[in-house]
């Protein structure tokens, strides 16, 4: 697979980077940002949405800081995975994403703003060309969704990144620069439903860093995942569980997320809100992995049927949750 040409960009500080990036959107010329380039690069060989310019962060430093409580983009998911600085869920999450290769590259800032995958999409442009293309990149053809006809202009590919999931249930921070200054959202308020735009980042912008409260470390958890091959492959239904202790009645408490489902990463509180009422250890947490099952809305477009990940997201958010049932939870 050839690479198409771009012109590759390399700000060394934040303040360049965002300085190239006002220039191509006062003038109207569309650019990517690339971190560790794990995932736009297989898309650009692919010739999915191609840009011709990219700008890099490989040598921003500003955005490879690492503390507790911040965690730059630009921290390779691997160095994320081994640091003691790490929460151990969320370490967790980073270990079980592709593979050490690729976690060396792969960035948190990469991982935050994964681009959404579908079996119709994530194929090479012969693959796509023979099927007539599909809405998210329809080669100028206003080709339909193949997953869902006829709903006018969303896409409903999957979101299938790990991280998110545990760094909403830590009430992370997510921390954007642009053009216009800096902001700061809940992460739960970053992903947007549409696999195509995928997220509130406006044209020039990106993310800076995550920030975690305070008593992170006061949370304590688990991330369950579903995948193909355990060596590598992307999560067909993640679970993250975490909460805070409160004795033998139940959790003082809890979040619970789910990712690799739906468009978005999602924060499942009214479901916990219910399960947690009157806690009675297992039976809540049956109740709650049954509500979960319910509200998920898994389409035809990864490995695995929808009805399969259903089942399954019952079971890992059980698993998920299993370290409530022990002594002192
Ligand atoms: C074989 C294979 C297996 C994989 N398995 C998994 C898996 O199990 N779980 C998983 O979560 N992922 C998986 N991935 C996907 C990917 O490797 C990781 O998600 C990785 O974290 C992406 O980070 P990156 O720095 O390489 O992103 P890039 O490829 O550089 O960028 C990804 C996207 O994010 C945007 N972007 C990057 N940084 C920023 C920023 N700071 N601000 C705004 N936009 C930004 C880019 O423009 C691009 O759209 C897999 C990839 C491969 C090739
Ligand atoms: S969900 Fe539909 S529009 Fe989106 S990538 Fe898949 S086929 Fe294309």
């Amino acid at each position: 697979m050839r690479m198409p040409p771009f012109k590759l960009h390399t700000p060394s500080n934040l303040d360049d980077a965002i300085t190239l990036a006002r220039d191509f959107t006062t003038n109207n010329i569309e650019f990517d940002w690339v971190a560790g380039g794990t995932d736009l690069l297989p898309n650009y060989k692919w010739h999915l949405n191609v840009k011709s310019n990219v700008i890099s962060l490989a040598k921003v430093r500003e955005l490879t800081e690492h503390t507790e409580t911040h965690i730059g983009a630009m921290v390779r998911l691997h160095n994320l995975a081994n640091s003691n600085l790490t929460h151990p869920v969320l370490a967790k999450a980073a270990e079980t994403i592709a593979s050490v290769m690729v976690r060396r590259s792969g960035t948190v800032g990469g991982n935050i703003c994964l681009d959404t995958r579908c079996y119709w999409f994530n194929q090479t442009e012969q693959w796509r060309e023979s099927i007539d293309w599909c809405h998210k990149c329809d080669c100028g053809t206003d080709a339909d969704c193949r997953v869902i006809p006829n709903q006018n202009t969303l896409c409903v590919a999957t979101y299938q990144a790990d991280l998110a999931p545990v760094l909403m249930c830590l009430e992370a921070t997510i921390h954007l620069a642009g053009p216009e200054g800096s902001r700061s959202m809940d992460l739960c308020d970053f992903f947007e439903l549409d696999g195509m735009t995928r997220n509130v980042l406006k044209s020039g912008e990106l993310v800076t860093h995550l920030t975690l409260p305070e008593d992170v470390a006061a949370w304590e958890g688990d991330y369950q995942k579903l995948r193909q091959r355990e060596s590598w492959d992307f999560p067909e239904a993640g679970v993250a569980a975490l909460w805070k202790k409160n004795g033998k009645r139940g959790p003082a408490e809890l979040r619970v997320a789910t990712t690799g489902l739906e468009s978005i990463p999602v924060l499942h509180s009214d479901e916990v809100e219910q399960a947690i009422t009157n806690w009675s250890g297992n039976d809540s947490i049956d109740t709650l992995a049954e509500a979960i099952r319910k509200s998920v809305k898994p389409v035809q477009n990864t490995w695995y049927t929808p009805s399969y990940r259903r089942k399954m997201v019952k079971v890992l958010t059980r698993r998920a949750c299993a370290g409530l049932l022990e002594e002192g939870n």
